[in-house]
């Protein structure tokens, strides 16, 4: 057995195809196009990418978007004053400062950004209150990753309902919202973390396993239960070729671009959980396009409500 593997790039297209027409209205409506703005910190390459993506996309989506830079050696303060400028723009719908910041701004930074970023431009969802609201299954905004996942599934006609559902992963920013969303779609709900014992005999037992660890194929067959459908939420991006050519046959895709680029992205889920699961979210093409669609339309749905 093949899995079925999942479009995320399609769907992403057609939730952007929906928002389009919303950003248009609320331009006609209001005279000026939804607005977000995105605070970067440093220049790690992977952030430098992620934000590239989300500005080109707001762009397409029609959404106004504009890029705050501080240098590596910003302090918290300058961040939260970045944040608090936003906060009160009239322009900006939407903020969002791109993760992970610096270290030197301490092991409570991201908190104390989630914390002054005003809930009702929160487009990411992780303020305090907009995960009670979540909690309380009445958000309006909710992280976008895990939201993603929901539409992923849906549009993919794959039932959460009644089935049993396994997260493995518990952060703040996609394990615990993700298992949330499950849960208020009524599906019986495991959430695994690094201290779970007999992890593959918890995961087994999932007619949804959503895998989001940051470990590169650490999710073997052994782990799935045959038919079931896998989302692999991890994103990894490999640089040395024994582990390359460990997970994928000679003249293989996936090696010809790591020879290609020198580095390959690689998910959570190891490749031959395909030939198990019943449908699976590839990495990449999966999940990714997914969380920045839901910025646009988290971004769209934060301007409508600010502007009543
Ligand atoms: P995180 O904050 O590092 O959390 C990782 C979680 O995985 C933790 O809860 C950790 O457990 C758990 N874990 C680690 N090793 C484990 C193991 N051996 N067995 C079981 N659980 C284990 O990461 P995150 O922000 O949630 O992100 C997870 C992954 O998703 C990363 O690869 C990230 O790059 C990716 N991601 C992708 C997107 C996207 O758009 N596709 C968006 C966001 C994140 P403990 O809590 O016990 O430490």
């Amino acid at each position: 057995m093949s899995a079925r593997i999942f479009d995320g790039v399609a769907v992403a297209n057609e939730i952007r195809a929906e928002v389009a027409p919303e950003v248009e209205a609320f331009r006609a409506r209001v005279g000026r196009p939804p607005g977000l703005g995105v605070v970067l910190v440093g220049q790690n390459p992977a952030s430098e990418m992620y934000v590239r993506g989300k500005l080109k996309a707001a762009g397409e989506a029609g959404l106004r978007a504009d890029l705050e830079r501080l240098p590596p050696t910003a302090t918290l303060r300058e961040l939260l004053e970045a944040v608090e400028r936003l906060n009160h723009s009239e322009a900006h719908d939407g903020i969002l400062v791109q993760s992970p910041l610096p270290a030197a701004m301490g092991p409570d930074a991201e908190r104390r950004v989630f914390d002054t970023i005003r809930p009702e431009k929160d487009v990411d969802g992780f303020h305090p209150l907009n995960v009670g609201r979540l909690v309380q299954n009445r958000a309006r905004l909710v992280a976008c990753t895990p939201s993603g996942v929901i539409e992923l599934l849906e549009r993919s006609n794959i039932p959460i309902a009644g089935r049993r559902a396994v997260v493995v992963g518990r952060s703040d920013l996609v394990g615990k919202p993700m298992a949330l969303l499950l849960l208020h779609r009524h599906a019986t709900v495991t959430i695994c973390h690094s201290r779970t014992p007999q992890l593959a005999a918890v995961t087994a037992e999932a007619d949804i396993l959503v895998a989001a660890i940051g470990r590169p194929a650490f999710v073997t067959p052994e782990f799935v239960k045959p038919g079931a459908t896998v989302i692999d939420v991890g994103i990894t991006s490999l640089t040395d070729r024994v582990s390359v050519e460990r997970l994928f046959a000679p003249g293989s895709k996936r090696r010809e671009t790591f020879d290609r680029r020198g580095s390959l992205t690689i998910g959570d889920v190891h490749p031959s959980v395909e030939e198990v699961a019943g449908a699976l979210s590839p990495v990449p093409g999966g999940v990714g396009p997914l969380t920045i669609a839901m910025l646009m339309k988290n971004t769209v749905t934060a301007a409508q409500d600010r502007a009543g």
